[in-house]
């Protein structure tokens, strides 16, 4: 433990952590399917997907509590596949605050520095410190349940950090708490990444969180990683289907027919033209994905020019949201879009049944 740097005084440089075609079943269920994944030091990163998609067991065998079957895990360059957890000096934080009832708030963040048999005046330090770093300097003497739930937590990461770890993991570390203060925490956990410059893994299933935080987001599905990489791009630039769905709201048109011309893809919808900005390969089954809040939502009439891409339908339902109106239209085909329109001067709200004109950028438009 001597000569470790105190986290809130010094920049300490986070490991790298790399899953090389990891491979982990329960039964015969693969619950990961061949999952490979090179995290950089220091990064945040979030695993992102539905219950049930592999992002806690994935967690588990970086920490070590659970072993792949094949593949292996590397934290900073050494495979560690066959370490047991207490040896891997990582960091972790879960849903449930799993304080010690019994032990002083003060008590709980020294634990793991006792446990490595530093001294009672270091941990007397190292846990001052960790309290001001997440705002609970005066906590010291009390008890877990004299603390509501964000304190509980913010105990928990001081307890999962005073060791200096090069890693923290965190597993849905917000969602047994309230909205506001999910989204409070959402910021504190950000500030802490920045002032601790280690590497950062979390969990969530909650897309927005993912967003908000997060260098890069790894979207899992049924065990594996359907899309990797930083949040505008997977809002962006979704992969499939799945990542379009799970990430952002979005409207997916049904082609009847998709050609292609010199500058790209031509999509056709009844009797309109569409065209993409995006990656033009189209599949069986590809959707055109386009996100609500890009599209204008105005009365027919006037012509549209070649960079935008235009649709003619009824508005169905007409939301006044205060920052925005949200529209619900219907198109000549019975599909509905959604639209998000920003609530300004000179944008004029159309009401139930009027013909609407829908018009976006063709540099929103994406097949998926
Ligand atoms: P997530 O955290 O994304 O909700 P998990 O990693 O917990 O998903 O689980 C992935 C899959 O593996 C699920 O189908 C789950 O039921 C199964 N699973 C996880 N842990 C175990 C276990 N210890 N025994 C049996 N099945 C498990
Ligand atoms: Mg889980």
């Amino acid at each position: 433990m001597t000569g470790d740097q105190l986290p809130s005084t010094s920049k300490r440089s986070g490991a790298p952590v790399s899953l090389r075609s990891v491979v982990k079943s329960f039964d015969k269920y693969r619950a990961i399917d061949d999952v490979s994944l090179d995290i950089e030091p220091g990064e945040f990163i979030t695993l992102l997907g539905p219950s049930g998609s592999g992002k806690s067991t994935t967690l588990m065998m970086i920490a070590g509590f659970e072993q792949p079957d094949t593949g292996q895990v590397l934290i900073d360059g050494v495979d560690v596949t066959r370490v047991p957890a207490y040896r891997r000096n990582i960091g972790m934080v879960f849903q449930s605050y799993a304080l010690f009832p019994h032990l002083t708030v003060a008590e709980n963040i020294g634990f793991p520095l006792k446990q490595r048999g530093v001294g009672k005046s270091e941990i007397l330090e190292r846990v001052s410190r960790m309290l001001d770093l997440v705002q609970l300097a005066g906590f010291d003497a009390r008890f877990p349940q004299q603390l509501s739930g964000g304190q509980q937590q913010r105990v928990a990461i001081a307890r999962a950090i005073v060791f200096n770890p090069p890693v923290l993991l965190m597993d849905e570390p917000l969602s047994a708490l309230d909205k506001q203060l999910r989204e409070n925490l959402q910021f504190e956990i950000k500030r802490l990444h920045d002032s601790l410059g280690i590497t950062f893994i979390y969990v969530t299933h909650d897309q927005k969180e993912a967003l908000v935080m997060s260098d890069r987001v790894a979207v899992m599905n049924e065990g594996r990683i359907a899309q990797i990489g930083a949040p505008e791009t997977l809002y962006d630039s979704p992969a499939s289907h799945f990542v379009a769905s799970f990430v952002g709201e979005a409207n997916f048109l049904k082609p009847d027919a998709i050609t292609a011309d010199a500058k790209g893809a031509v999509i056709r919808i009844g009797d309109a033209t569409l065209r993409t900005g995006g990656p033009n390969g189209a599949h069986d089954g590809t959707l055109c994905m386009v996100r609500p809040e890009k599209l204008t939502v105005r009365r027919p009439g006037g012509g549209a020019d070649a960079s935008v891409n235009m649709l003619q339908g009824t508005v169905r339902d007409t939301v006044f949201m205060g920052e925005m109106i949200r529209y619900v239209i219907e198109l000549p085909n019975g599909a509905l879009m959604t639209a998000k329109q920003p609530h300004r001067a000179g944008t004029p709200i159309l009401s139930q049944s009027e013909p609407a004109a829908i018009e976006w950028d063709v540099a929103d438009t994406r097949l998926v």
